[in-house]
């Protein structure tokens, strides 16, 4: 029961108003398989690096128990490098450089032992990618996928394709205006709906996200944090939780899809804590279950009996 993960694989270079790296590991694929780690233990991870790529950081993904033999490296170009810079509020930000390098020339053939996994996430990648990815599964059960910005100003009606493919989406929501020119998230859902998927993720940064499956709507909190360095791969850290569990459970009911929600926003606000990817780097189930606790502990509470508090 494979969760096979597709993604960018980058070198970031990372701006936010507390500091700067330059070069780190990142990328949606790197990001989604390591969040997903923490919840499912049959992750393939497909993408590309390039010559420029540390060793260690793919010694780390196998660390992490995540197949990397669908790992292409290219023989002459560089690593996908992007360059994001946050501004003050940590919500929004600028992309000042995409270097597709590698990527470019990113023609994935999954492996054949791959190509049976059930649950698959497309991570933020050129759509065109993520259709030639859905056309080699044999038996996917559920499929859901990412994207941004760029893709959506890039290559929008490769996106709309893509999207009557898959049965979830996951999307910021500026990106859910942009994409569906409706400024309203409720209805930015409705219309991604008529575009394919059943279920609509839609993330909203430091307050949360929401979850449409037909007629319901949930929403996950953020959990306050005093100390939130890098927003960068928060999205794509809740995409891996979230797939994680629900390939872990094998359960798409509605409590399930609930609790997928939580675990991935505990697993995102894990990672914002830190630079790239370090605040994944080595996480214990502990620390895991007393940050799942903070959020249930944020929004738990009981509805007075006869006009007093059960308290
Ligand atoms: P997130 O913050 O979850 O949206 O993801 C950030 C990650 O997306 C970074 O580590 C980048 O390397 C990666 N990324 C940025 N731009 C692109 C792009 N156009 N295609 C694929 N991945 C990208």
């Amino acid at each position: 029961m494979s969760l096979l993960v597709i993604g960018s694989i980058a070198l970031d270079t990372l701006e936010t108003p507390f500091g700067k790296v330059e070069y780190a590991v990142g990328g949606s694929g790197t990001f989604i398989s390591t969040s997903a780690s923490y919840f499912y233990d049959d992750i393939k991870l497909i993408g590309i690096v390039g010559t420029d790529f540390p060793n260690e950081e793919l010694e780390f993904l196998k660390s992490r128990n995540i197949d990397i033999s669908g790992v292409l490296k290219h023989p002459e170009k560089k690593t996908f490098h992007w360059h994001g810079k946050y501004n003050y509020d940590l919500n929004t930000r600028d992309s000042i450089v995409t270097e597709l390098n590698a990527f470019e020339d990113f023609n994935p053939e999954i492996p054949a032992s791959f190509r049976d996994s059930p649950y698959i996430c497309l991570g933020n990648v050129d759509p065109e990618i993520q259709l030639k990815v859905i056309n080699q599964l044999t038996n996917p059960k559920i499929i859901m996928m990412d994207t941004m910005n760029f893709w959506i100003e890039m290559k929008k009606n490769k996106l709309f394709e893509t999207m009557k493919h898959v049965n979830i989406i996951s999307i910021n929501d500026s990106e859910a205006r942009e994409l569906t020119g409706e400024y309203n998230l409720v209805s930015a859902a409705k219309r991604m709906k008529e575009l394919g998927p059943e279920i609509i993720v839609i993330k909203k940064g430091e307050h949360g996200a929401l979850l449409f499956n037909g007629n319901n709507v949930f929403a996950a909190p953020a959990l306050p944090l005093e100390n939130v360095f890098d927003p960068t791969g928060a999205g794509d850290s809740f995409a891996g939780g979230f797939m994680g569990w629900i390939a872990g459970t094998d359960d798409t009911s509605l409590d399930n899809l609930k609790l997928a929600m939580i675990y991935g926003s505990a697993i995102a606000s894990i990672s914002v804590e830190k630079f790239s990817l370090e605040g994944l780097r080595e996480l214990s189930n502990s620390s895991i279950e007393e940050r799942l606790n903070s959020f249930k502990n944020l929004t738990q509470f009981d509805f007075p009996v006869n006009g007093k508090s059960n308290n």
